[in-house]
């Protein structure tokens, strides 16, 4: 171990890395069973991506009209493209009605209906009675429900006492020589300490990668930190090649339009002023599953009916819907589109194109949350000591497409589980065995040699060629000609980073530091995912091939399991999907076509 770093040492039965939605809903979950809880995360809770959450969280309350779970476990199905374990979902959606109670309990300021219950709107993909009708189960605290849910779980974390150790980036799990998680390595921000905190469970809860793409809507600190731990622990990452792109990220800015806007009947126009979605969705229209209404709109702009000066974008309208609904339901759009976009939404439509949104793919887990890999012809080997949930994990609910609103859902329903496993594995205060001393000096020496890299590229010059090449060649169109240029451009920019030059040797809130160790874990997650996408041929939800634009399946129902070795090269496994459901209290879903 380089010897300047003097590790600080902490015990605690569980580590929770990350401070969303999942990783706060896992702590306090862990905490109140008496479990000693530590959440590591590297910015305060409340700023963690899952604040910017807009639209809401799904859950078939029926609070605005008849619904059932299992209309929401079809729409799920169907919205995954075939790709969603049916178990799994099964699961996520009957959990989702006590989870949305529990949450309402514990203080979540939901929108009411004029009888005083939770108030759901409509959300893209979102039926009642298996596709005919639209159903309204998008349970929601106005256009801010990201915000009251990561608020309403951080106090609950506190009130039950669990540790907070904020602003510690996390560099590397400790993992021993068998393969068994140990702990986790992470670097106090402020006073440039270095930590080991043993667990018997780390709970990565990192959330995605989207910063891998030029133009996102999620937040700087999505670098998928924990994809990177796990592939450099030689483990898989799962579907990697399904990334998800949102209808209406403001254009120029990126800044998310909530789908709940279409909701509550804003519609999209090409420049001859067309609602263009009822040619491409008869039924659903602009309420079509995401990957849908996003390859509708590039289509419109690539046949030269885009609006703007350059015709490259869509209008996005809800003038229609008056001041009052829009003062009430949609403030927070409201005031997006006037400062990202120059709009008054009252008077003028807001202008708008598919932006990166969501990552499907991640750390493949069983429905515990714990972490699984391919291991002697077993697809579901679980690797002891680490668990993940939230957008860094595929359990996987989402398949090839999320459907909107089941992120949120997503967070509880798993961190929940994840609290609930341990709770049952774990015995409080069990003591921690013995660590060799390999396990960290692995970790340390990698932090230290970017440390102290001295090469000829800033990482910033590195991402912005990483970013831009994703947006061009892993785009909502996707051709192996296209991805198979992207690939050789990408591992020309993982040469470049054995040139990266950190030019600030302090411990101390080094932020070109932080951005190199985070540029690090960007270039694995992106690797793998353009690779996965030029491996998968044919078109399934979000992943679309102009050379095969049918799904296939026969061939590709099936998961990729992906492994980065340190050359950039990936190898590939596949795992079934699950085509069977958990009780007997729903039927599996048969693949058909999927139309709105
Ligand atoms: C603008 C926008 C609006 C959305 N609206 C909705 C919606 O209405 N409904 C819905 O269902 N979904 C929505 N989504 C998706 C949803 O918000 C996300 O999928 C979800 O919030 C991810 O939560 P998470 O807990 O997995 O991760 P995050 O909220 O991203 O949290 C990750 C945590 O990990 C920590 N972390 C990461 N790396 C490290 C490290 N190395 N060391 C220490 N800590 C680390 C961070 O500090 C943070 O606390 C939206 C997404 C966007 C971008």
């Amino acid at each position: 171990m380089p010897a300047e770093y003097q590790l600080v040492e902490h015990e605690y039965d569980v580590i929770v890395v990350g401070a969303g939605g999942a990783g706060l809903r896992a702590t306090f979950g862990m905490a109140a069973q008496g479990l000693s809880t530590a959440c590591i995360t590297k910015v305060f809770p409340t700023r963690s991506h899952t604040v910017a959450a807009q639209g809401g969280m799904s859950a078939a309350l029926g609070n605005m009209g008849e619904d059932d779970w299992r209309w929401h476990m079809y729409d799920t199905i169907k919205g995954s493209d075939w790709l969603g374990d049916q178990d799994a979902i099964e699961y996520m959606c009957k959990e989702a009605i006590p989870a949305v109670i529990e949450l309402e309990h514990y203080g979540v300021p939901f929108s009411r209906t004029d009888a005083g219950e939770i108030y759901q709107r409509p959300f893209g993909g979102m039926t009642t009675n298996y596709g005919e009708g639209t159903a309204q189960r998008t349970c929601a605290a106005a256009d801010r429900t990201g915000h009251a849910i990561l608020h309403t779980l951080y106090q609950q974390s506190l009130k039950h006492d669990a540790k907070f150790l904020i602003e510690y980036f996390a560099i590397d799990l400790v993992m021993d020589k068998d393969g068994a998680c140990k702990g986790v390595i992470a670097w106090n921000l402020e006073d440039g300490s270095m930590h080991i905190f043993r667990a018997h469970s780390v709970i990565l809860a990192t959330g995605g990668y989207g910063r891998s793409y030029f133009s996102c809507t999620s937040a700087h600190t999505c670098t998928g930190d924990g994809n990177g731990m796990i592939l450099r622990a030689g483990l898989p990452l799962q579907d990697m090649e399904f990334t998800q792109f949102h209808p209406t990220g403001i254009y120029g800015a990126g800044c998310l339009i909530t789908e709940g806007v279409r909701g509550e009947g804003g519609y999209l126009t090409n420049s001859n002023n067309e609602r263009f979605m009822e040619r491409y969705a008869p039924n659903a229209k602009d309420l079509a599953s995401r990957d849908v209404v996003s390859r509708s709109m590039t289509m419109e702009i690539t046949e030269g009916r885009g609006v703007g000066s350059e015709g490259d974008h869509i209008f996005l309208h809800l003038e229609h819907l008056g001041p009052e609904v829009i003062n009430e339901r949609l403030p927070g759009i409201a005031e997006s589109a006037e400062i990202f976009a120059g709009v008054d939404v009252t008077k003028e439509p807001i202008p708008v194109l598919p932006t990166v949104h969501y990552n499907m793919g991640g750390i493949p887990t069983n429905l515990n949350g714990e972490v699984v890999t391919l291991k002697d012809g077993n697809p579901d080997a679980v690797v002891p000591g680490i668990m993940s949930i939230g957008e860094a994990a595929c359990v996987s609910v989402h398949g090839a497409n999320r459907l909107g609103s089941n992120s949120l859902l997503d967070l509880v329903v798993f961190g929940r589980a994840a609290a609930i496993h341990c709770g049952k594995e774990i015995t409080p205060g069990k003591p921690h065995s013995t660590l060799d001393n390999d396990a960290t000096d692995r970790v340390l020496s990698r932090f230290d040699a970017l440390r102290y890299a001295d090469g000829s590229e800033s990482s910033a010059a590195i991402r912005l060629e990483m970013q831009k090449t994703m947006q061009k060649h892993a785009a909502v169109f996707r051709t192996g000609e296209l991805m198979s240029e992207g690939i050789d451009k990408l591992e020309d920019i993982w040469e470049s980073f054995k040139h990266v030059k950190v030019s600030d040797r302090s411990m101390i809130w080094n932020t070109d530091l932080v951005e190199t160790l985070e540029l690090e874990n960007l270039l694995g997650s992106a690797m793998v995912s353009i690779k996965a996408a030029a491996n998968r041929e044919e078109s399934r939800g979000a992943h679309a091939r102009e050379d095969f634009p049918d799904r296939d399946d026969d061939k590709w129902m099936k998961h990729t399991l992906t492994w980065l070795d340190k050359a950039g090269k990936v190898n590939f496994d596949y795992r079934p999907v699950h085509m069977y459901t958990m009780t007997d209290e729903c039927e599996v879903v048969p693949p058909k076509k999927r139309v709105y």
